[in-house]
């Protein structure tokens, strides 16, 4: 998802600050006692637990004119711990009408948005098993998509169905059943078979597999599948009158299939646009590796919102521009080079929908890194010096109100500093690496030794610490978890410089590299005063701007 605070520049600031609070990110929201509704979406609760999800078989149909929805999951999974009592997650108002095991119908309670599922009988340890749930209802209409998400009820420039589904944050279970969290993806994909009008097409992860047109229904199904695991939020329908082109990318992981999926009418504007798309594959192939879902194809589909990183099924609603929704976010001009949306979104593919969050406290995860892959993508095309003016340019976004990391066990993410906060911490350690090969090893074994996993803050910080061989938890602490940026405080004395540091959790001893007389020295502060002495003397002083940090004389 793109950073929701960098709308502000549109809005009044009474405007943003309501809609922060829908938005759950804001500093209220972080201090609000924890509910019984958000503990049970946000836990591993012992009802979810037992089990672990091998498949979604989703089968949904869309029915515009009454602005409902009706089908089913199969949920296959397999026990793996013994259990008779399951959770199952789907948000009101829709409703659960029948959940069957094995021929014969399963009793179920609701408790808001979650459903308790009992078994006849326990569920032995080891065995693999299935449900079937329907469901029905007219869900919850996206009020601000995709930061406030449900189903859009849209009609495109010529008056057809473009309707779209969102659910970052608020969750899958806004439009269908499953275990909504991000710790337990379906090990083996999903398959994703979409009921539309006829006249209509239905446009959703992985591939398209066939199309059964139902004649004396006037429906049309589109069956897609995915084949590897997939974030819950990363799962979307987009309904509309779409055509569809194609290319091939020669990649690290062979040939990759592209498909593009627009309205008529944004064609040829498109075509052009779209050529960013194989250009974003070459740099962070080359920064990260390998494009994680080879198997599923990747996908650009065009939607009525800004758009979303859904996995192997990228969203963009960008106005075909360079920018993003025609700002540079970075207030540079840098960012006028690039379309945002493509770049950023399709980062998501490797930071977010290969290495997920187990809990969304972690969301910087996703956000911070693709964030911070955005100036690599400019550092690709247009040098390392565009590349480190595009992230710092960036810090004028930087609230520092509240911290990055948000409230575990609550499905509460962090401020949106995640987003420029994230890239401008990344870009920083990059800086104490001091070997840029070996940061983009370590960015690369990120995503290879997390390979299609879920993870914490904790794993991410431990790996990036153990292959940079520097113990950066400080660091980590100081910038995920406070929001005081580090202040140098220092004095010139002649030929002597003193320095420490203030506003650094304990233990804080950040390396960095400063310019005396500009030629860069590298001094590492810590709380307590240190002195240096320069033999020829020191006539200007100044901390490389590449450090995300303060200084003042003392
Ligand atoms: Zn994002």
């Amino acid at each position: 998802m793109t950073n929701f605070l960098s709308r502000r520049f549109g809005l009044s600031v009474a405007i943003l600050s309501a809609l922060l609070v829908v938005c759950g990110s804001s500093v209220h929201a972080q201090t609000t006692p924890i509910t019984r509704q958000e503990t049970l979406r946000g836990t591993i609760t012992p009802e979810r637990e037992w089990w672990d999800v091998l498949h979604y078989d989703l089968a949904v149909q869309f029915m515009p004119t009454t602005r409902s929805i009706k089908g089913s999951n199969v949920i296959t999974f397999k026990a793996i711990k013994p259990g008779s009592r399951m959770q199952i997650d789907l948000q009101q108002p829709l409703n659960i009408t029948k959940i069957i095991h094995n021929g014969t119908d399963l009793k179920f309670e609701r408790e808001g948005n979650v459903f308790w599922v009992t078994f006849d009988k326990e569920v032995a340890q080891g065995v693999e098993d299935k449900v079937s749930i329907f469901y029905e209802g007219i869900p919850k209409a996206a009020k601000n998509p995709p930061w406030d998400g449900g189903i859009t009820w849209g009609h495109d420039d010529v008056g057809n169905w473009y309707i779209n589904t969102t659910c970052e944050g608020i969750g899958a279970s806004i439009w269908w059943p499953n275990k909504d969290i991000g710790y337990d993806e379906p090990d083996r994909g999903m398959n994703i078979a979409i009921t539309v009008p006829e006249d209509l097409v239905a446009v959703s992860n992985g591939r398209l597999e066939k199309t059964d047109h139902d004649v004396a229904a006037k429906t049309k199904t589109y069956h897609w599948k995915v084949i590897n695991p997939i974030n819950n939020y990363g799962v979307n329908a987009n309904i509309g009158n779409y055509v569809n082109w194609s290319e091939t990318y020669d990649g690290l992981g062979g040939k990759l299939d592209i498909n593009y999926w627009v309205l008529p009418h944004q064609k040829a504007q498109a075509m052009k646009t779209f050529q960013e798309v194989p250009r974003m594959l070459k740099a962070f192939e080359h920064w990260f590796g390998k494009y994680p879902f080879y198997e599923d194809g990747y996908k650009l589909a065009t939607v009525s919102y800004p758009g979303m990183e859904h996995q192997s099924s990228v969203t963009y609603g960008n106005y075909f521009r360079n920018g993003y929704r025609g700002r540079d976010v970075s207030f540079t001009g840098i960012g006028f080079k690039f379309d945002f949306i493509i770049v950023h979104e399709s980062g998501h593919e490797w930071f977010g929908n290969n290495i997920s969050m187990k809990d969304a406290a972690d969301m910087w995860i996703h956000e911070g890194f693709t964030n911070y892959s955005e100036n690599l993508f400019v550092e690709y095309y247009w040098g390392k010096k565009a590349g480190a003016d595009y992230v710092i340019g960036s810090r004028k976004n930087i609230e520092n109100a509240s911290p990055i990391i948000g409230t575990y066990g609550a499905n509460r993410e962090g401020s949106g500093d995640m987003y420029y906060k994230g890239g401008n911490m990344l870009h920083t350690i990059r800086q104490v690496v001091n070997d840029d090969e070996k940061w983009r090893s370590i960015l690369m074994g990120l995503n290879k030794d997390f390979w299609h996993q879920s993870v914490t803050t904790q794993q991410v910080e431990s790996y990036i610490s153990e292959h940079a061989g520097i113990d950066l938890s400080k660091v980590f602490d100081q910038y995920l978890r406070t929001t005081q940026i580090p202040l140098l405080r220092y004095k010139i004395d002649g030929s002597t410089l003193s320095f420490k540091y203030e506003k650094v959790v304990s233990g804080f001893a950040m390396p960095i590299r400063v310019l005396i007389n500009g030629k860069p020295v590298s001094i590492t502060p810590t709380e307590v005063i240190q002195t240096m002495t320069n033999p020829e003397g020191i006539k200007t002083f100044e901390v490389d701007r590449n450090y995300y940090i303060d200084s003042a004389k003392m």
